[in-house]
């Protein structure tokens, strides 16, 4: 590095040419930004016609500055030597930067000094605030101002609103429009009987929403205005949270959320992920009222409850890098994920409707790897035309498209399907089991997803497939289904989803027949480990060696395009190891897809 050191009163400048191999990215800057804020003096960097304060590591990330930039690095006030001195020491350092990888995990996964209370993290991310407790209201007693009619037509309004922004109001809208609601005494006992009969069932995370929907209209019914929340930063610190007190919150100027019950496949929870908010669940009998600013960490499921001077700094560094992380992964959503050894992973989106699949186009993503088409299903039944159009207007979006047919059962119920009651619904008739026992429903849909193939190829996948005939039954199925009315089947690929265990041991015989698989981890985990994915209290390692293990052992067997399109995807910790497998096509959600390019191009 050459330098050119120029002496003036208190004034120090040095031009520098940056011998940085890996440019100046994220630590290099935060370390900078560090020992220039041990100096009382000005620091400035200046390259060509722009310049940034040393101070502040945004404004130095802003800059760009690469391997060979020549740098000015000006320094005014009364340590102004030593402050350059210790700059172009650190500067000189930069010529053997080993550390990139490292560093930035270092940065965003801080270890704090302070007290620490640890609980199970729910949504990632690092907030800083004081402690703000609130109570979600559930109360069946009142001043009934607005009759029990009025609210119950109000409710459903401003759940059909908010359903054009989340899912999950859809299911509460269709779960009011089912309850009996002739009397408000009706309407209670059905909501109370729906509760009783979910408890001990897998599918009792759905209690949450039949307080929710009840409490939605009690509170329309008395009148009751929101609540009003802090006006500073604050961490949000709750017993239970219902989904509609997150679609508030998220209004507000909350920056993370401390919930005593959380599962993490909870609505609640889901929602949380959705909105960003960084979320853990904890113990929280134990936390105190105080005006003192909080660290919750929600990557590492930890919250600081005493935090020093020191975590408190990390910690806003750790925020300022994420904030920067995901501004420049933005800016390249739209170009390829290319890995360190020049390897493109594709990046597809997983979505549920044509909504989903605008903000999955917009994020970046080179086609669609997983269309659930369950949610064009949800509140009525679709006719043939009706469901043709909404496939239509999402071919037509992209070039590639994985469409599985209808998984229903499990977890995934639609209202005006009658499955018969199980014990264990999960292990019971659900996904392709739907070819056995509701053999029309499923011919109507493939039949509208051949009529409303575009040009090109289209992908359609089969959920749940447990044996080879199964799929050859539901492939023939379509086949004969394509003849009788005269459609072709060109440049259709049939494929499976791999989520039973036995597929692993019947992969060679499968390699015979299909033409592509996709993993799907949620499920493949939940049978691996034999828990149930929406359990409130157990809870699957997402990153137990098992689970790669089984990615692993379908890659190497399988001779047809193996893709994922779980979870595991989504989360930046699992794509080193998916990519080191040998996976290269990723099935994303949507929101998280400037985030996993991004990190695929670190690897
Ligand atoms: C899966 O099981 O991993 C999957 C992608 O399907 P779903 O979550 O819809 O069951
Ligand atoms: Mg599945």
């Amino acid at each position: 590095m050459k330098s050119i050191l120029s002496l003036f009163t208190k004034v120090n400048q040095i031009i520098i040419t940056l011998n940085a191999p890996h440019g100046v990215h994220l630590r290099p800057s935060a370390t900078m930004a560090k020992i220039a804020k041990e100096y009382k003096c000005k620091t400035t960097l200046i390259i060509d016609a722009k310049q940034a304060d040393i101070k502040n590591m945004n404004a130095i990330l802003a800059l760009g500055l690469q391997n060979g930039d020549k740098i000015t690095i000006k320094t005014r006030g009364k340590d102004s030597l030593e402050a350059i001195n210790a700059l172009q020491n650190f500067l000189l350092t930069l010529a053997n930067d080993e550390t990139v990888q490292e560093s930035t995990q270092d940065l965003q996964n801080p270890n704090y000094e302070g007290n620490i209370s640890e609980g199970k993290g729910i949504c990632g991310g690092i907030a800083i605030g004081v402690p703000y407790f609130y109570e979600a209201q559930y109360s069946k007693s009142g001043q009934n101002n607005i009759s029990f009619d009025q609210a119950y037509l109000s409710a459903l309004k401003e759940l059909e609103s908010l359903s054009e922004d989340n899912d999950i109001f859809i299911a509460q809208k269709a779960i009011l429009e089912s309850i009996s609601h002739a009397s408000y005494e009706e309407f209670i006992t059905s909501i109370d009987e729906a509760t009783k009969s979910l408890k001990d069932t897998a599918n009792k995370v759905k209690i949450a929403d039949y307080q929710d929907i009840a409490r939605r209209v009690i509170k329309i019914m008395n009148n009751e205005k929101s609540l009003s929340f802090p006006h500073t930063p604050f961490l949000l610190i709750a017993k239970e949270l219902l989904p509609s007190d997150i679609a508030n919150l998220a209004k507000e100027n909350i920056q993370g959320v401390i919930v005593r019950d959380l599962p993490p496949r909870s609505h609640a929870a889901l929602l949380l992920r959705s909105y960003k908010i960084p979320a853990i669940s904890l113990d929280i009998t134990k936390l105190e009222s105080t005006d003192t600013a909080m660290i919750l960490d929600g990557s590492q499921g930890i919250l600081v409850v005493a935090p020093t001077k020191s975590d408190l700094e990390s910690a806003n560094n750790a925020i300022a890098a994420q904030f920067s992380n995901s501004m420049s992964a933005n800016e390249k959503r739209f170009e390829p994920a290319i890995t360190k050894s020049g390897k493109h992973i594709k990046v597809l989106a997983n979505i549920t409707d044509r909504a989903s699949a605008i903000e999955a186009k917009e994020a970046g993503c080179e086609g669609i790897g997983l269309l659930r088409t369950e949610f064009l299903f949800r509140e009525t039944k679709p006719t043939l035309d009706k469901q043709v159009e909404a496939y239509k207007s999402i071919f037509s979006l992209f070039d590639e498209v994985t469409v599985r047919t209808l998984d229903v059962g499990g977890d995934k119920n639609l209202p005006y399907l009658t499955l018969p009651h199980e014990a264990n619904p999960f292990l019971g008739v659900r996904g392709i089991r739907l070819f056995d026992t509701h053999l029309e429903l499923i011919e109507e849909q493939l039949l509208a997803i051949l009529k409303a193939k575009q040009n090109g190829e289209l992908k359609i996948m089969f959920p749940m497939v447990a044996t080879v005939e199964e799929f050859l039954h539901a492939r023939n199925v379509t086949i004969s289904l394509a003849s009788k009315h005269n459609l072709s089947l060109d440049g259709i690929l049939f494929g499976i989803m791999v989520e039973v265990p036995s597929v692993l041991f019947l992969i060679e015989e499968f390699n015979e027949v299909v033409d592509f698989y996709s993993i799907g981890t949620n499920d493949l985990s939940q049978y691996l480990f034999a828990i149930d994915r929406t359990h409130a209290t157990l809870n699957i390692d997402p990153h137990s060696n098992v689970l790669y293990d089984a990615i692993k052992y379908i890659q190497e067997r399988a001779t047809k395009p193996v893709s994922t399109c779980g979870e595991l995807a989504s989360d930046s910790d699992a794509i080193e190891r998916l990519v080191e497998i040998g996976i290269n096509t990723l099935g994303v959600t949507p929101a998280m897809i400037p985030t996993i390019k991004a990190r695929i191009r670190d690897v």
